[in-house]
């Protein structure tokens, strides 16, 4: 796809939109210089250019990478008119837009009927549910497991609602035997499944979790934020790449968050959040005197917490929906694509002598570290964090991972073998959410194998490259 084509047809449709109302002139105050303006905008994108390169392979840290040019396409073009879609007064085109791709998100999830919505962030997306579960169920606890985000915890605060931690099993997932102990001595109004922990990217099993939330008459909400789209795998005919059951019953709880701006291709801005009961619209009632004039139809801004919102995020996520549709081959094969690379990395890292699996990946998040002797949490803390530093520093073709801590009984559920001389361990955290991870994965592996090996030291960097083809391309 030609982006510069694209991006130059977006201003010229916008400016004959523009074009065809009455003419008039635009204010000097408005005006600006264009040599002021070359030596600013050189000066941005020198400044620019101190990012991370989150576009390429080689960078395999966190939840990271460049919006589809599609979505920036459809971004700006929407951008250059600036809709607000908190109302339809803000955003009459845009607010339709939303509703149709959000429709797309609830069909994905098989959930119908709905209400739902698009946020800012899946932290803003959260909160709508938290604060939802709160009205449902005033005074009763908030339980979520101790690898939920910890979003849960500050916007529980935040609401004044109560919580309860689950302990999480060796997968990273929510324990069920805990939750029901839990659940048992009452006082539980809500239960945060997380499919896609933003860690380890561990999916609780959301399919277990609901009849036991049923049976003690507790909701169930899915913070879905970085994993939902996992949910086209699931669904997939052809290649069983993830299990299916905890996706499927997504159907069946009372809310999920999903970010389009993590697996959705969307730039920041993008989050939104799904009630399966249409009535809890009545806990966002309120009036504006500002708003809500040009139409009765519900405007957006009457079921969420958030005023303006960006009606360019809409346009950008419906434009992308319909190029790479929520289908296992539209934008399922990207994540598909990220799913094998975890998989296959998993059993490089397995069969290597340089480095350790922390556990198998459920989703595309792989977690490892190097394999230090004596084995000790301390030492594993230590040369992790020399790998992710000597990775960056290391010329030709930096390395970027990712550090995560995980606390000292996490560490000895998996591996009882290292020894606990330390309260917690940094671990290497690699998020393979880019589909060219899949065809990049020998390299980044031979890379990060040789740093594990070399980098025993404080300082060591590798000069050499054992992956030198790309040096002579
Ligand atoms: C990213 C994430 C969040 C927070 O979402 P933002 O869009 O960063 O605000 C919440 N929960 C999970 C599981 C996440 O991965």
């Amino acid at each position: 796809m030609d982006l510069a084509y694209w991006l130059g047809q977006a201003v010229e449709e916008i400016q004959e939109w523009t074009g065809g109302w009455e003419a008039f002139d635009p204010h000097p105050a408005t005006a600006v210089d264009e040599d002021a303006l070359r030596e600013a905008f050189t000066d941005l994108t020198r400044r620019l250019a101190g990012s991370y390169p989150f576009f390429h392979p080689g960078y395999a840290g966190q939840m990271l990478k460049p919006a589809h040019p599609v979505a920036v396409v459809g971004h700006l073009a929407a951008m250059l008119i600036n809709p607000n879609n908190h109302a339809l007064d803000g955003g009459p085109a845009t607010s339709a837009l939303e509703e149709e791709a959000v429709g797309e998100l609830a069909a994905m999830f098989g959930i119908d009927p709905f209400l739902g919505h698009l946020t800012s962030s899946g932290t803003i997306a959260n909160l709508e549910a938290l604060f939802v579960a709160r009205e449902s169920h005033p005074g009763r606890a908030v339980a979520f497991s101790s690898e939920a985000h910890y979003t849960h915890a500050r916007m529980c605060r935040l609401l004044g609602v109560p919580t309860r931690v689950v302990a999480a099993d060796r997968g990273g997932r929510m324990d069920l035997d805990a939750l029901e102990r839990l659940l048992a001595l009452g006082g539980v109004g809500t239960i945060v499944a997380t499919t896609g922990t933003t860690g380890l990217g561990a999916v609780d099993p959301v399919h277990e979790i609901v009849p036991l939330a049923r049976r003690y008459g507790a909701r169930v909400h899915v913070d879905a934020a970085y994993g939902g789209f996992f949910t086209l795998l699931a669904h997939a005919r052809e290649v069983a790449l993830i299990p299916p059951h905890p996706w499927n019953a997504i159907a069946h709880c009372d809310s999920v968050v999903i970010d389009p701006h993590k697996h959705g291709l969307q730039p920041y801005g993008c989050g939104a959040v799904l009630f399966a009961d249409p009535g809890v619209a009545r806990f966002y009632d309120h009036d504006s005197p500002y708003t809500y004039f040009t139409s009765p139809q519900r405007h957006l801004g009457e079921i969420s917490l958030e005023c303006s919102r960006s009606g360019a995020a809409a346009a950008a996520l419906w434009l992308t929906q319909k190029l790479l549709p929520l289908t296992e081959h539209g934008l399922g094969a990207c994540l598909a694509a990220g799913r094998r690379a975890a998989l296959r990395w998993a059993d490089l890292i397995d069969r290597s002598q340089h480095l350790d699996l922390f556990q198998p990946p459920a989703l595309d998040i792989v977690s490892y570290f190097p394999r230090v002797r004596p084995a000790a949490l301390s030492s594993i803390d230590g040369a992790s964090h020399r790998l992710m530093e000597n990775g960056m520093a290391r010329r030709p073709n930096p390395v970027y991972v990712s550090v995560s801590r995980v606390g000292a009984h996490a560490f000895a559920l998996r591996h009882p073998e290292v020894r606990p001389d330390r309260d917690d361990a940094r671990i290497l955290r690699s998020v393979l959410m880019k589909p060219e991870a899949e065809l990049y994965l020998d390299r980044l592996h031979a890379r990060v194998e040789d740093l594990a090996r070399t980098g025993t030291e404080p300082g060591d960097v590798q000069p050499s490259d054992p992956t030198s083809e790309d040096a002579a391309r």
